[in-house]
């Protein structure tokens, strides 16, 4: 038996031949089966931000017990490219816990040949079905390529770079527009943009193809706490 890919039965089958501890059964019982190809486990990230925005998680997975008991191997049912920023913690945000989700978290949740790796990883390897890339309200990052676009900055050279990476993403202002507008509009388009460049790599479009892998975009707000799919 496959420890990370228990199902809820599979739990309650091996307590009922006392093999299972009570609490990993509970765990189990938090969430039904692991899910299956992309769009359960996009299904899966929406229930659990849906409990996280309203105040209702259940924090499955979260125990001593299921730590150890990942010891052996991970499955996790989606890969994540997030932002580092401190108030986007991914698992919180989804309500999800060890061994759950393979994430890659960078500033700006920028493409990168490390980032590129990491995302491959997880699909060749794991065999995760759905990969999202996750900006959020107010990115520090964007906002810096947007006023690096305005005009020069002084930034050390390493922040420079990770910037370099965003402007092309960067619409034009639009008229009308508050700063405030602008950067939402930046942070969408820098997820687009982080999409379009990961498409675009032959060998992660290649094993898209061949695993059935679903690539989304997602906006998480600081504000409501809700993740907002793109294309939705
Ligand atoms: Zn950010």
């Amino acid at each position: 038996m496959e420890p990370t890919g228990m199902t809820r039965r599979d739990l309650l089958a091996c307590a009922g031949a006392t093999i299972a501890l009570p609490s990993l059964v509970a765990e189990a019982a938090k969430e039904t089966a692991h899910p299956e190809g992309a769009e359960e486990a996009l299904a899966r990230l929406k229930e659990g931000n849906r409990r996280f925005a309203q105040g209702n998680t259940v924090h499955a997975h979260q125990s001593a017990d299921w730590r150890k008991h990942l010891v052996g191997g991970q499955k996790p049912f989606a890969t994540i490219l997030g932002c580092s920023d401190s108030r986007v913690p991914v698992e919180l945000v989804f309500d999800q816990g060890f061994g759950d989700l393979f994430i890659a978290r960078v500033a700006g949740n920028v493409i990168t040949t490390d980032v590129v790796g990491s995302l491959e990883y997880a699909v060749a390897h794991l065999s995760t079905s759905l990969i999202v890339v996750l900006g959020h309200q107010g990115c520090g990052a964007v906002t810096a390529a947007v006023q690096a676009l305005n005009g020069p900055t002084r930034e050390l050279p390493g922040i420079k770079k990770l910037v370099d990476l965003i402007e092309p993403g960067i619409p034009e202002a639009q008229p009308g527009h508050t700063h405030e507008q602008r950067i939402d509009a930046a942070v969408e388009a820098n997820v687009r943009f982080s999409l379009k460049q990961l498409a675009q790599q032959p060998d992660v479009n290649a094993i898209i193809a061949a695993k059935k892998v679903q690539l989304v975009g997602a906006v998480y707000e600081l504000n409501t706490g809700n993740v907002r799919f793109l294309d939705d």
